[in-house]
């Protein structure tokens, strides 16, 4: 292939991959949007493969690599739960983190393009920034991964001065920076560089680790910005245009992604990497900070919940982490649609960060077949709920948790939720009474106007559909 033709070949990957992620913003064009990212991909892997860097001897380094990495995420993409989703989405930042450090070694020691002046400044910068964001992306992608999957604990690790240690890595990193850059030879330069690279991946871990459970969400999404960023720098070490561009949609878009979620969470963007924020994921919080919910709770079964939906003209369904455990998407969908048949008006509210990853409701969902028209935003509903007769809650717990407004001591004072709590009758449908992924009780169990269903929720809207199906 020409060097001209690569350039029309990556100059219409990256019209593609714009394409796709304006597609994927919205549910209705999602699944365009994915067909973009995939041709745009395919066209960017052709077009570097057979383009003008790559000689015929590396052909079959290079389908070896594409056949053993293409067989690995097969299986681990057919092998994951939907819950899991969020896990191995850091494992495969942490590679992104891994492949830019590596890209810049071998960049580093390869000697067959002859930099001189100021050219070979820049490239060397190009190489220790690379490697810098990638060690980062790549560690901290790694204790996310562990805490996400509960191998590593949840809770903040706090060192004593963590700041300043952060401060003292910085100026390790600047100092060895200038060593690098003036190092006579490449043995020389290897020292500073590998000083730098151990720094940055116990900066990475040491950032990870500060951050609390409750925080994850972000932390997984500011890592994915890190990872376009990786990948920018390694298109900046290989002259690469199409990574550069591509590295710099991914590092703005999760970052964008980032400042999303912190709104959704009424968290400080600089205070969550900062750390030290939520708790373990399991104990009570609330127990600590702010004041236990008191009162009597009041279990329903599934044909008195089938009663009041059939009788109820509004109804709000807010489906949580416990629906996508339970995989009830489709019987939620069977529902909806008798319900709809029946005259009843059912929508969706989707808090933006309900389930384990963004999107993960909406896509659940998406699956089962609801329409879309029916599912919307927190902000589009929030101010139903006082006309609405029943809001049933799935498998939700800290989305509509009505201590966020109520209690300014809780851990999630500020965080905004679905009021629920609003609507004639709530129904949660969940197995017991325990806490959500922050780890606090939830006064909306013990509201007046609530009731409980418990059980596992594939089951008990089964329950419910049969009855309404009666
Ligand atoms: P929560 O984690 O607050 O609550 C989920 C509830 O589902 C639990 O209380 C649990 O109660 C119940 N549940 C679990 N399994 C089942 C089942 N089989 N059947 C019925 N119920 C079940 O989830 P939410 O969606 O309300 O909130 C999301 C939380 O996750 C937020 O705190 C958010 O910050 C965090 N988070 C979000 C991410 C994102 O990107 N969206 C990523 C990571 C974390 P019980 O055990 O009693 O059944």
């Amino acid at each position: 292939m020409t060097s001209s033709l690569a350039t029309v070949s990556y100059i219409g990957a990256t019209i593609l991959f714009i394409l796709s992620l304006g597609g994927l913003s919205n549910p209705e064009t999602a699944r365009r949007g994915n067909l973009f990212g995939i041709i745009g991909m395919a066209i960017a892997v052709v077009a570097t493969v057979f383009g003008p860097r790559v000689t015929a001897a590396g052909y079959a380094w290079i389908i070896g690599a594409l056949v053993v990495g293409g067989a690995i995420g097969l299986v681990a993409a057919k092998k994951v739960q939907m819950t899991q989703m969020p896990e191995l989405v850091a494992l495969m930042h942490s590679l992104v983190g891994l492949a830019a450090c590596l890209v810049g070694f071998a960049s580093y020691v390869d000697t067959s393009i002859e930099f001189t002046g100021a050219e070979k400044a820049i490239h060397e910068m190009e190489i220790y920034i690379g490697i810098l964001i990638g060690a980062v992306t790549f560690s901290g992608s790694i204790i996310a991964f562990g805490k996400l999957s509960g191998r590593i604990g949840g809770k903040p690790l706090l060192l004593p001065a963590r700041h300043w240690l952060n401060l003292i890595g910085l100026l390790v990193v600047i100092w060895f920076g200038r060593e690098f850059l003036h190092a006579k030879d490449i043995q020389s330069g290897m020292t500073p560089l590998i000083i730098m690279t151990v720094v940055s991946l116990l900066f990475g871990i040491h950032m990870v680790m500060a951050i609390g459970g409750a925080d994850m969400p972000v932390v997984v999404s500011m890592l994915n910005s890190y990872s376009g960023w990786a990948a920018a720098a390694t298109g900046f070490m290989l002259s690469n245009d199409l990574l550069i561009v591509v590295g710099a949609l991914v590092g703005s878009s999760g970052a964008i992604l980032s400042y999303i979620m912190c709104r959704a969470m009424n968290r400080n963007f600089i205070s969550v990497i900062a750390g030290g924020f939520g708790t373990g994921g399991g104990a009570p919080a609330a127990a600590a900070g702010g004041e236990q919910p008191q009162g009597e709770v009041v279990s329903v079964s599934a044909l008195e919940t089938a009663e009041m939906l059939r009788e109820a003209k509004n109804v709000i369904i807010v489906p949580g982490y416990g629906m996508a455990v339970a995989q009830a998407q489709h019987t939620v969908y069977e529902i909806t649609k008798l319900l709809r048949e029946k005259g009843v008006n059912v929508r969706f509210g989707i808090h933006p960060v309900a389930g384990r990853m963004p999107g993960h409701m909406n896509v659940l969902l998406a699956e089962a077949k609801v329409p879309y028209d029916i599912v919307l935003e927190m902000d589009e509903i929030n101010e139903d709920f006082p006309q609405t007769d029943v809001a049933m809650v799935i498998g939700a717990n800290d989305i509509v948790n009505p201590a966020a407004q109520e209690d300014p001591q809780s851990p999630i004072a500020g965080m905004p939720v679905l009021e629920v709590w609003k609507a004639h009758t709530s129904i949660v449908m969940k197995r017991s009474m325990a806490s959500g992924y922050a780890g606090i009780d939830n006064p909306l169990f013990y509201k007046e106007n609530n009731r409980m269903l418990f059980g596992d929720a594939k089951k008990m809207l089964d329950e419910v559909w049969a009855a309404l199906k009666a």
